[in-house]
This record gives structure tokens, C-alpha cells and sequence, in this order.
């Protein structure tokens, strides 16, 4: 059952009224701000639209079946990629990882997908096709990926939660490969009960996850030549990686 009519006017009257000294060391604080049906491709959802306190962002869960009040909700965290999600673009996989969580929760009895509008994990769109750019002109990767991957997450979090709280959700399931965010979450106060993976099909443009001899060069290129980035925090299990792929991902 999705939320009924009684419950999204529930959550919006106490939204409205919603105030809270933040959570995180940023202090940030996210109102429900309006609520609606969404069927979709991976099935029948409902958009939750969220206002922040901090930058005006506006970020959205997309919530499947009965979560008010309920435990093990299995949850994924997306960040913003303009140019994966929207352009299919090959130089990371967001695209894959957002339609397979998607396509998982909506099979599911219940799920929410939490989309955080961290552009590039915070630095904006300007500036990763910056980054991009640099790579074009055969620039050191490492200004990229540091610029891209390896931001502070702190953020992430406390505004997940904060959602996670305000959809009235008791305790989740983390769709995610890396073992050790579910402590990372449990830190901000979310009560994680375990973890489901996420799978994603093998196609012909994340070839190079299979391919071990990309990841020892440290390298993983795409079929046109261009580093493949992470701008997610996940990195994605690809059916037919081996066992010993698996772990590294998972260590890493
Ligand atoms: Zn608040
Ligand atoms: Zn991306």
C-alpha cells in the first residue's frame, strides 16, 4: 500500500510546522514539502519532494509500498549525476546503478530510492565537466577523481537520515556493496539491519569491471579510452565479476 491520503496530510501538516537544531556537523535540516503519485517504468511509485535549510536544493525520495512506521525498508542512496542519469553518459555508471535500485525496489514489497542533489558529490556540475574536461586534454586523472570521488560524505548522511526520519521509516536494509557504510550510517543514528547487494547486468559499456587486467593497470577505461569514474559511493557489483573483484570492491 502506498501512503494514503491521511498520511501524506499528516506528514505535510508536521513538515510544515517542522523545525530541529539539524543533523550533522552542518546543521542541515529537511522539510517534506509536497507529495505525489509517480508511476514509473520500474513501477509504481510516489515522489516526496524535500526543501533544505543550507542551499536551496531540493532533493526527492522516491518511496514503493507501506514504509510509514516500518522496519527493514530496503533503502538506496543516489547522488546527482546530470550527465549519467540523464545522458547516459559512459564515463561513469550512475545510470546502470540508479535504473537497477530502481527497478529492484519497485519488484520489491517495499523500498525507497533517497535521490541527494550532490552534483559530482558536491563540487557541482561546473566543475566536474571541469574535471572532464582536464581529462579530455590528457590531464593527470588524479585532480578528477579526487575532485569527483573522494569528497567527505558526512553530508550525504546527515541529510539521509534526516529523510529516512522524516518519512517515519524504523530501521532500513542498505542496498549497497561496501560493508562498511552500514556502520557509517548507524553512526548518524539510522538503524541498518543488514544489507542486500546490488547487482548490476552486464552490458557492453561496464565490460571493463570484468576485465581484472583494467583494475591492476588502476585504470578502468571505456570503450572509448576514458577513464571510467566513480561519482557514486557505491561501486556497483557487475554479474560475472569473480569472487576476488568482489572483495576487492568491497575493501576499498
Ligand atoms: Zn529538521
Ligand atoms: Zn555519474
Amino acid at each position: 500500500m502506498p501512503l494514503s491520503r491521511m498520511q501524506i496530510q499528516e506528514l505535510l501538516d508536521e513538515n510544515h510546522e517542522h523545525t530541529c537544531d539539524g543533523y550533522g556537523c552542518e546543521h542541515v535540516c529537511v522539510k517534506i514539502a509536497a507529495i505525489a503519485d509517480l508511476p514509473s517504468r520500474f513501477g509504481q511509485f510516489q515522489v516526496v519532494a524535500f526543501y533544505n535549510n543550507q542551499d536551496g536544493k531540493e532533493h526527492a525520495a522516491f518511496v514503493h509500498g507501506d514504509i510509514w512506521d516500518a522496519e527493514d525498508v530496503p533503502v538506496r542512496l543516489h547522488s546527482e549525476c546530470l550527465t549519467g542519469d540523464v545522458a547516459g553518459s559512459l564515463r561513469c555508471d550512475c545510470r546502470d546503478q540508479l535504473e537497477t535500485a530502481m527497478r529492484a525496489i519497485g519488484e520489491m514489497d517495499k523500498g525507497i530510492l533517497l535521490y541527494l542533489r550532490q552534483e559530482g558529490r558536491g563540487i557541482g556540475l561546473t566543475n566536474k565537466i571541469r574535471a572532464y574536461g582536464l581529462q579530455d586534454y590528457g590531464y593527470d586523472t588524479v585532480e578528477a577523481n579526487l575532485a569527483l570521488g573522494f569528497l567527505d560524505d558526512e553530508r550525504d548522511y546527515s541529510i539521509a537520515t534526516h529523510m529516512l526520519d522524516s518519512l517515519k521509516v524504523r530501521s532500513i536494509r542498505l542496498m549497497t556493496n561496501n560493508p562498511k557504510k552500514l556502520n557509517a550510517l548507524r553512526d548518524y543514528g539510522i538503524k541498518v539491519n543488514g544489507r542486500i547487494p546490488l547487482i548490476i547486468p552486464p552490458n557492453p559499456y561496464n565490460a571493463f569491471y570484468l576485465q581484472t587486467k583494467a583494475k591492476k593497470s588502476g585504470h578502468m577505461l571505456d570503450e572509448s579510452g576514458k577513464e571510467h569514474l566513480m561519482e557514486q559511493r557505491d561501486r556497483p557489483i557487475v554479474e560475472g565479476m569473480t569472487a576476488e573483484q568482489i572483495i576487492q570492491f568491497g575493501e576499498e
